[in-house]
C-alpha cells in the first residue's frame, strides 16, 4: 500500500502531493478499542473524499481484525 502511495505521490504535482498528505493525515481510523491512526500512518491516501466508510483493519493496539470508523479530524 505504501509503494502504491509513493508511486502516486511521484507522478502528481508537488502542490497536489502536499494536499494529499494533509488530507490523509486528517482522515482518521478508529478501532472499537479506541486506538486511532490516520490514513497516512497506515500507508494510505484519502483525498477529496466524502463520507465515513468503515474499514476492516488489523489494529496494532488490541491485535484484532476490527471494523474501524473513518472520521475527519485535522491536526493542530
Ligand atoms: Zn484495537
Amino acid at each position: 500500500m505504501g509503494l502504491l502511495r509513493d508511486l502516486i505521490l511521484a507522478v502528481v504535482p508537488a502542490g497536489v502531493a502536499a494536499s494529499m498528505e494533509r488530507d490523509s493525515r486528517a482522515w482518521k481510523l478508529t478501532c472499537p478499542c479506541g486506538h486511532t491512526r490516520s490514513f497516512w500512518e497506515i500507508g494510505g491516501i484519502r483525498w477529496k473524499a466524502a463520507g465515513e466508510p468503515r474499514k476492516l483493519l488489523r489494529c496494532p493496539a488490541c491485535g484484532k481484525l476490527e471494523w474501524h470508523r473513518t472520521h475527519w479530524q485535522p491536526e493542530g
